[in-house]
């Protein structure tokens, strides 16, 4: 895909979350290639927790795409990272986060997720 893709610049507006988010309808196929892949049966659970601050701006270092009713965000700043998970929902976004973790295996976790190991 081409680089806008990846931008987080192209991405800032829906960060606020509440407002903006749209959801493809399911006869558009969307084409992105930023999808967590289908689950494995012997896949890890991961903990997942309601934030204390779900205002935080960190801009994420990677993302899935949005055209999915649950996606997903990798955040690391200061040595640490962790996952975020947006369920989209009529009533405004439902937000969970992992724990912090050091950004190596936050970004592992991160590969294992995209890979549908963990979820
Ligand atoms: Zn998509």
């Amino acid at each position: 895909m081409g680089r806008a893709e990846g931008q987080a610049s192209s991405y800032a507006e829906p960060m606020i979350y509440g407002a903006g988010f749209t959801v493809l309808p399911m006869s558009e196929e969307c084409v992105s290639p930023r999808h967590v892949s289908t689950l494995q049966r012997d896949h890890a659970r991961l903990e997942w927790r309601t934030p204390d601050d779900i205002l935080e701006r960190a801009r994420p270092e990677a993302w899935t795409c949005a055209c999915r009713a649950t996606f997903y965000e990798l955040h690391v700043s200061a040595g640490r990272g962790f996952i975020r998970r947006i369920l989209q929902h009529e009533d405004g976004p439902r937000i969970h986060e992992t724990r912090l973790w050091r950004i190596s295996e936050a970004r592992a976790v991160w590969s294992a997720l995209l890979a549908g190991q963990v979820r």
